[in-house]
Order: structure tokens, then sequence, then C-alpha cells
């Protein structure tokens, strides 16, 4: 049986600007099981990127946690769990240290911005090493050159002592990995780590990242707004639209048997080979500005099943199965909640 990691309940973030508030995230419920990979999909400003950067408590101001509970099952070497709620622990404090980095690491888009220009590979990983053990500074060398070597990099010994601007792409997104899972965390988030890499080196790392997750039993939060990624990599999805989770299933639940029109919508756009221009179909619209969320549903303006009761009613969430939830008038009865909530005024 699968064991909860990460259990996030109606989580919010803020960002108060002196234009107005952004709800970058508005309420989101996941779940992230050990040794599962969850995807995190969705239009760019949709969330995503936030909602990750909130598990290891590096949002900046003007952004802020302003609700909910991200609770963290960890775990001690003997099988004893006890739970940390992330969203309640000071950002500059030593629980989160202890965390971030080691139990929970991270790997971003574009490894330049993540890797400093001024320090050698080796001295990067060796501090993320020496920071979360009591590592000397040979045993982490050894180390290190042992992780790089485990991502595939060739002549480690002699790699280590570069710096990332000698390095191609590809190799400075392994480094990154490298220096990630240097200290076997418990689960890795990969915000799209792939975009920036030609395709053939994009599934070379896609590869490396299973085949890591399979030898360290981690748990990945990858997120993407990669269809193809989203097939290939993931067991369970979560489709996110204006800081909502709209959709959350099985991979199979979210290709096979889609229930939110923007999932359909998302996986009608996809281009197929031998797919004329003209067959193509692009989701209606854009992305409203986040200064002005359309009232009822966040999606009607763009939704081809729109209803007159979406711009008046936001959705709840309605369970599918036991593992499928939508958030979309369609599978609500909404004539009785319409009922309720005019008794509860
Ligand atoms: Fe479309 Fe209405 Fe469902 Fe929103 S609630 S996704 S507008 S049908």
């Amino acid at each position: 049986m699968s064991e909860l990691l990460l259990e996030v309940k109606d989580l919010k973030i803020h960002f108060f600007t002196d234009e107005g508030v952004v709800k970058a995230v508005e309420g989101i419920d996941l779940k992230i099981e050990r040794g599962k990979t969850v995807c995190l999909v969705g239009e760019s400003g949709c969330g995503k990127s936030v909602t990750s950067l909130s598990f290891l408590q590096i949002i900046h101001a003007p952004g802020k946690i302003v609700s909910g509970e991200m609770v963290y099952y960890r775990q001690t070497p003997d099988g004893t769990t006890w739970e940390i709620d992330l969203a309640k622990l000071n950002p500059k404090g030593r629980k989160i240290r202890e965390i971030r980095g080691a139990e929970i690491s991270m790997i971003f888009q574009e490894p330049m911005t993540s890797l400093s220009p001024l320090y050698t590979v080796g001295n990067q990983i060796i501090e993320a090493i020496r920071l979360h053990s009591k590592a000397t500074k040979d045993e982490a060398r050894k180390q290190a050159i042992e992780m790089l070597h485990r991502v595939g990099i060739p002549n480690p010994d002699r790699l280590i002592d570069e710096y990332p601007f000698t390095l191609s792409g590809g190799m400075r997104q392994r480094v990154m990995i490298a220096m990630a899972l240097s200290c076997n965390p418990t689960m890795l988030i990969a915000d799209e780590p792939t975009t920036a890499l030609d395709v053939t080196t994009q599934a070379e790392i896609l590869d490396l990242i299973q085949e890591l997750q399979q030898q360290y039993g981690m748990a990945v939060l990858f997120i993407t707004h990669d269809l193809g990624i989203v097939a290939e990599v993931a067991d369970d999805v979560a489709v996110m639209y204006l800081g909502k989770i709209v959709e959350r299933g099985s991979v199979d639940d979210i290709f096979n048997a889609p229930k939110h029109p923007y999932t359909q919508a998302l996986l009608h756009s996809i281009p197929k080979v031998a797919m004329k221009r003209e067959d193509l179909e692009p989701i209606q619209g854009m992305v409203p500005s986040p200064f002005r969320r359309p009232n009822g549903c966040s999606f009607h303006p763009r939704c081809s099943k729109a209803m007159d009761i979406c711009s008046q009613i936001v959705p709840a969430v309605t369970a599918i199965d036991d593992d499928h939830t939508v958030q979309c008038l369609l599978y609500e009865d909404v004539a009785s909640r319409a009922e309720v909530e005019r008794a509860q005024s």
C-alpha cells in the first residue's frame, strides 16, 4: 500500500502588490505519495511554480502563504513517521533548513539561474552535501564525484573542477540533478526541468529522473505544461487553472476520461503527427489578468460548455470516484446548491 508523503489542504498564496492582491493559489488540495510521480499541469501563470516554491518556504515578498496546511509526513530511518505542517514553519528557521535541499529538493527550468557562475560545479555540490551532513571535505568531494557519475557526466573527477558556464545546457541540467539528489531526498520537485533543452537531451533527462527515482524511491512533483511529458512520467495528474486545481486524477483518468472542459481543451490542443494546421483546436481567448479574475467559474469566458449559471456560481469540488475529482458545474446539482445558498443568505 502506498504511503502519503505530503498532503496539501486548502492552500492559499497571495501577492500583495501596489496594484492590488494577486490570488496566485486559491485553495488547492493535493496529495503526493512516497515513490510516486505527480504532475502539476497548466498554462503559464496558473500558480504551478508558486505552489511548489511554497513547499520549500521560498515564496518571496510581496507573496505570502495566507492560509491552509502542507502536512509533510517525515520519517526516521527506523520507520517512525510524524507530521510537520510546512506552512507553519518559519522560512528562515532551523526546521525548514533541515528539510529544504535535503529531504525536499528542487531542480529548476534554467540551471544557469540556479548555479553560481563564480564557483566550480564541485564547490556547489560539496557545499550542499556538507550543509546537511557531517561529511568532511574529502568525503563530500568523493560523494559529489559519485553523484556526477550517476547522472551520466563523463570524466566526473575532471568536470567537478569546471565552472557551470563551460558546460552545455544538458550537462548543466545533469549537474543540477546531481546537486538536488546529493542528499538523497524523499521528494524531488522538478520545475519544467527540460523546457530549455532540445528534444534528444530532454528525453535523456526524463529517463534519468525516472531511473534515479526508482533507485532512490523518492516522490517526484513534476511541473510542466507539456502533456507529452505528463503521459510519459505521471502516476497522478493535477490540472491547474488560475490558482485552482480544476481536475485531479490518475494519468489514465486524465487522458482517457477527462471531465473538466479545460482538461479536455488542453488534450485537444496537442498537435499530432500528420495533423494539418487548421485541424488544431486552440483554447479560445487568453488567461485573464490576475487582477481581474472572472466571477463564478474563472474558466467561463473561455469555456465551450459554459452555461449562464457559470458566471454566477463558483464550482465546488465534485468526486467522480475515489481518486478523481473535478471543479465544474456540469457535475454538480446546481439547482439544489442554489437553493441552499438562497436559504443561507
Ligand atoms: Fe465550463 Fe461552467 Fe464547467 Fe466552468 S463550470 S468549466 S464554465 S461548464
